[in-house]
């Protein structure tokens, strides 16, 4: 790509539909003074719609005195296709003007309850439509600031500040939603819960910001101990994180609860009250296939029991409690 065609891609874009390439071409001449401005156009609805999705323009200017263009129609379908593309709350707004001769109160009410934003009168001054487009490019620009922050805001709210792993939040959600995927799927469901072992001794003797740096180590060891895309560990509250295994049954979360032991272990974290010298941690692990009849609180429930027997049997090791 030249890098003239790779600036313009990241301009602000307008799309022109007009059934009339005569029309077309007269905006799109007239947009040229804004030099800031990338335009597309075409005269066909169908081409229109495939161009919106594909492409996302910024704005869109529809002609809707033409019968084949059917604005009306059009407009429904593109503000369909931006609901259907809802993202964390919200769904994407393109500011849509109708260029219309007809300047009756009903078209211009119809217009408008479709989705369109703006009508102005066909002939078209040019001064009017450059400042038309320049005011709703501002307010689409800002829109999409808006929806950015919004996306991060969304994901800053689901991870944990101090280790950067998802929070206990994210984790009660994706529960939820996981249980009901593999009652859906017929497929078992384990967890696997985590508590840094002396801990409080850790903390006691080199400081809670030496604790604050272990919990960072082992959230990061415990996380990259799992290997498939739809499990997910998080921070269950303190120095205690769970992990989420879709589909894994007990054996198969026994040895990743075992992986990540080791894993925890490995990065030989000094500790002079930890066994032998070093930082680890416990393990319980509950296994189940989830039903309409159980909760999944019974699963975590049962987990936390697991890991009160590791504790019990020595810490630095798995137990699994099978239901
Ligand atoms: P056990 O082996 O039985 O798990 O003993 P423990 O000392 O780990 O358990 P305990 O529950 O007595 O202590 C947990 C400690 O974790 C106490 C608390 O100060 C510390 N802790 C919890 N959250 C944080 C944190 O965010 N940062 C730091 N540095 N310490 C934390
Ligand atoms: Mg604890
Ligand atoms: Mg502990």
């Amino acid at each position: 790509m030249s890098e003239q065609a790779a600036s313009d891609r990241n301009k602000p874009t307008v799309l022109v539909i007009d059934p009339s390439a005569g029309n077309r071409a007269l905006i799109c001449e007239c947009l040229r003074q804004l030099p800031e401005v990338r335009t597309i156009a075409t005269g066909d609805a169908e081409q229109a719609l495939q161009m919106f999705r594909e492409i996302q323009p910024d704005m869109v200017l529809l002609d809707t005195t033409q019968q084949d263009t059917n604005g009306i129609e059009l407009t429904q379908r593109i503000r369909a296709w931006e609901l259907s593309r809802i993202e964390t709350g919200i769904s994407p707004w393109t500011p849509i003007v109708f260029l219309s001769s007809v300047t009756d109160e009903d078209t211009l009410a119809r217009g408008i309850l479709a989705g369109g934003d703006d009508f102005l009168s066909k002939p078209v001054s040019e001064v009017v439509l450059l400042a038309k487009v320049r005011a709703l490019l501002r307010i689409s620009t800002r829109q999409q600031e808006i929806c950015e922050v919004h996306r991060q805001l969304k994901e800053i709210a689901i991870l944990d500040s101090l280790t950067g792993i998802p929070n206990r939040r994210h984790f009660d959600d994706t529960l939820l939603v996981e249980w009901k995927r593999c009652i859906r799927n017929e497929a078992p469901l384990s967890i696997v819960l985590s508590d840094v072992d002396f801990f409080k001794q850790f903390n006691d003797i080199y400081g809670h910001q030496a604790g604050d740096h272990c919990l960072r180590a082992v959230a990061n060891s415990l996380s990259e101990s799992l290997f498939r895309v739809e499990d997910c560990v998080a921070r269950y509250g303190g120095e205690e994180f769970v992990a989420i295994l879709p589909g894994t049954d007990a054996e198969g979360a026994y040895a990743v609860a075992e992986r990540m032991r080791q894993s925890a272990r490995d990065l030989r974290i000094p500790h002079e009250r930890g066994i032998d010298g070093r930082v680890s941690c416990s393990f319980g692990v509950a296994s189940t296939q989830p039903s309409i009849d159980t909760a999944p609180q019974l699963l975590v429930r049962t987990a936390d029991s697991s890991l009160y027997a590791a504790k019990s049997a020595g810490r630095n090791r798995v137990e699994l409690n099978r239901e």
